[in-house]
């Protein structure tokens, strides 16, 4: 047998290796009591609710979410699917990672996840704590909550269909980007709210479900530091056609809330805000002027 052909043989029968050991990431700060309180702190009365409001059908709208304060994201009309972009309120240039959030929990997110930022900050903007679909993974690969797919836009549909649309996903956070202060280019991948995807098995290529959201259903987070968060209701509803196409499922708004945890429930299970990376960032560089983690931090 040839080297490479050593080679070819050993991946295929080498075992997968889960390349990000997720349990050696720091603990939640509050530890896992503290999340599963906060799970249920609605519904005990353990949270006032702060805001409210309604992403109309095919439009986004955004919401600033306080340091320790939770939001959930409602079905309450219909299936639908939300696009959600989330960055620091402090700094836009700290957003939502789903490459790194992808590599260190999984395809699909659910409770206890938590939503990172991009380098060179890499760290908790968010932990779900709380998804009333818990779907899990179906026979085909499907799951909810991806960080696989990016966002329906207007450049592809018009690869696709020739035509031009100016409600996906891309433009209504441009949109609501701009009324933000912000521009197309903060826009960035999402987390693909109650969207029920997968790869198929034979070709690999990205796939869609009717997405299996119900009225009542939420998806809630706690805000790991204070954020800005938008979202977009996806003008393909409950995304079950394919994107391009010329059959458009109903469209439907979605509920947002703002919810303050009870006064010093999280400071007194040891919570704080997250802190931004402490790796120098010096890159193997011995460039005296390049800026430290410290000093990087003092910019925010
Ligand atoms: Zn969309």
């Amino acid at each position: 047998m040839s080297v490479a052909a050593a080679r070819r043989a050993l991946a295929r029968t080498t075992r997968p290796l889960v390349c990000y050991a997720v349990e050696n990431l720091p603990k939640k700060k509050g530890g896992d009591a503290l999340y599963a309180q906060l799970r249920t702190a609605v519904a005990d009365g353990n949270a006032t609710k702060q805001d409210s409001l309604v992403i109309p059908a095919a439009d986004a709208r955004s919401w600033k979410v306080p340091a320790g304060h939770l939001w959930r994201i409602i079905c309450t009309e219909g299936p639908q699917v939300a696009d959600m972009n989330c960055w620091s309120a402090h700094n836009p240039a700290e957003r939502f990672y789903t490459s790194k959030t992808r590599q260190l929990h999984s395809t699909h997110l659910t409770t206890g996840d938590r939503l990172w930022s991009n380098m060179p900050y890499l760290r908790p903007l968010a932990t779900i704590v709380e998804d009333t679909i818990s779907y899990g993974f179906d026979e085909d690969g499907a799951g909810v909550h991806d960080v696989i797919g990016s966002r329906c836009d207007p450049y592809t549909n018009l690869l696709l269909s020739g035509r031009e649309a100016n409600t996906c996903c891309h433009s209504n956070l441009t949109r609501q980007a701009f009324r933000d202060g912000l521009t197309e280019f903060d826009v960035h991948d999402v987390l693909n709210v109650f969207m029920c995807t997968g790869f198929t098995k034979d070709t690999h290529q990205y796939f869609t479900k009717p997405s299996p959201v119900a009225p009542g259903d939420y998806l809630e987070f706690l805000a790991e530091t204070d954020l800005l968060v938008s979202a977009s209701t996806c003008p393909q509803g409950d995304v079950s056609t394919a994107c391009g196409s010329v059959d458009s499922p109903t469209q439907y708004p979605l509920g947002v809330e703002i919810w303050r945890p009870r006064d010093g429930m999280l400071e007194a299970a040891g919570w704080s805000p997250s802190e931004t990376s402490s790796y120098s960032g010096r890159h193997g560089l011995h460039d005296s002027s390049m800026s430290t983690a410290e000093e990087r931090r003092m910019t925010l």
